[in-house]
């Protein structure tokens, strides 16, 4: 059993992750910038340690300074959160190669599914369905156009080692290829330092739709249903809900049961999320995040289980706590991210708190490490906090999340909160039915102004 864990994470993340090892009885070590000296997650852990200087590459990024961490304050593990050095398969290397543990999959894991081809080649071999598309990389615009022929446009062009919905452009018709096919690989480039790119069918009225999966590391593996994340801006997720409103129950038996034999067969160990596009009653496999998901909090209440707690309890060599019989959905929920941003631009709104309250009672959850007073540094994610709302069906949820918005202040800085406001009084909203689409355009005919 694990005494002390590193949380190499800032914000709601490491908060969400120093609670789950307290609980457990483990001391929790908060790494920080010094842009961050006064976070909550320094305030809340056992012990802290400075790493850097505010920009992430030289703080949250630095592998160095991160191990030098674990071996100052003895810690024998390391939670990576999401985003920064989560889905690193040097990092994972690294620190097993320093007798530490990586509370995640493995090295090997993350490589095949962070390589956008390797993994949709390793999905459609183990069974999962996926976007028709090249098979592979495609080296030039000769083929690119060839293939947009052949497949049918309207395509989607993709960068192999793509995330954060960069490097990704479509082509309506072949008069776009030209273009759409330059500017995803010289976007590519830049963001990844890699420029292959690859094309997928364009699914034009799909919804995002995901499977949690949590795998054992020895074989075993259970699914925890889906997360409809179809609500988004330039392809981020803004508002997510579990379960899906369009999703059977018969549908969520057979895709989950194909992701968790997926994962069971090659040994996955921890958490991960399977993403899919659906559209026509067909799912189709986009990419596989080997790490804990933002949105994870909502699969987490409708099935009572604590995601956290299960990724250090795997990576300790226990068995799982629960079966796939054990998982059971109760009622609904969603979740709303609030971000430092002003409407209608979504433009970064670092600043000073001067007020903060969050909202409570009955299936109100507020992830969230603002506190009175608190200056958001201007260097990292606009993400300031996760309202997440549970009722025994999706009505109940909607009612609460009007109502726990209604309780929460956040003064001082703009935030997406009055986004959510405007969204609840959406009747597409209340009946579920929306695309990856709708919220783009609504954003274009409804937010014009601000
Ligand atoms: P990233 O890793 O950059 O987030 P994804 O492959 O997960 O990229 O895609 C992000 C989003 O882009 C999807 O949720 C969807 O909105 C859109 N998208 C990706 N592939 C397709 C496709 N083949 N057809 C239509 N939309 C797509």
């Amino acid at each position: 059993m694990f005494d002390k864990i590193l949380v190499a994470n800032r914000g709601e993340i490491a908060l969400r992750v120093i609670r789950a090892a307290r609980e457990m009885g483990i001391q929790s070590v908060a790494v920080h910038s010094t842009a961050d000296a006064d976070a909550m997650h320094v305030r809340m852990a056992d012990e802290s340690v400075c790493i850097g200087p505010p920009p992430s590459t030289e703080s949250y990024l630095s592998i160095p300074s991160i191990i030098a961490a674990c071996e100052v304050t003895g810690a024998q593990a390391i939670h990576p959160g999401y985003g920064f050095l989560s889905e690193n398969a040097n990092f994972v290397q690294i620190v097993e190669d320093h007798d530490l543990i990586f509370i995640g999959p493995t090295a090997e894991h993350i490589r095949i599914m962070g390589d956008k081809i390797s993994a949709k080649d390793t999905m459609k071999a183990l069974g999962v369905p996926c976007v028709p598309g090249s098979e592979g990389g495609v080296p030039d615009l000769a083929a690119a156009k060839a293939l947009g022929d052949e497949m049918g446009y309207p395509v989607i062009v993709k960068a192999t080692a793509g995330g954060g919905g960069r490097g990704m452009k479509v082509a309506q018709t072949a008069a776009d290829m030209e273009s759409a096919f330059l500017t995803a690989r010289s976007e590519a480039k830049a963001a990844f330092g890699n420029d292959e790119v690859y094309i997928e069918k364009y699914l034009t009225t799909p919804r995002h739709i995901e499977i949690q999966v949590f795998g054992d590391g020895k074989g075993r593996a259970v699914h925890l249903g889906e997360r409809d994340c179809s609500l988004q801006r330039r392809h981020q997720k803004v508002f997510e809900e579990a379960p899906g409103p369009c999703i059977t129950e018969e549908e969520r038996a057979r895709i989950g049961k194909i992701c968790a034999d997926a994962v069971a067969k090659i040994n996955y160990a921890g958490a991960g999320t399977i993403e899919f596009l659906y559209e026509k009653g067909e799912f189709y496999f986009i990419e596989m995040n080997t790490r804990l998901q933002v949105e994870h909090p909502v699969t987490e209440t409708i099935f009572g289980v604590d995601l956290v707690q299960e990724q250090i309890r795997v990576a300790e060599g226990l068995p799982m706590s629960f079966a796939q019989e054990d998982l059971k959905i109760n009622g609904h929920a969603i979740e709303v991210r609030i971000n430092a941003e002003k409407l209608p631009t979504f433009s970064p709104r670092p600043g000073r708190i001067t007020q903060f309250h969050a909202p409570g009672g009955l299936g109100v959850r507020m992830d969230s490490a603002l506190y009175d007073g608190y200056s958001i540094p201007p260097y990292y994610d606009s993400l300031i906090g996760k309202l997440i709302v549970h009722g025994q069906d999706r009505a109940t949820a909607l009612a609460r999340l009007n109502r726990a918005l209604g309780e929460l202040i956040v003064d001082g800085v703009d935030t997406t909160v009055p986004l959510f406001h405007a969204l609840l009084q959406e009747a597409d909203i209340h009946s579920g039915d929306y695309n990856i689409h709708w919220l783009e355009h609504w954003l274009e005919t409804n937010l014009q102004d601000g």
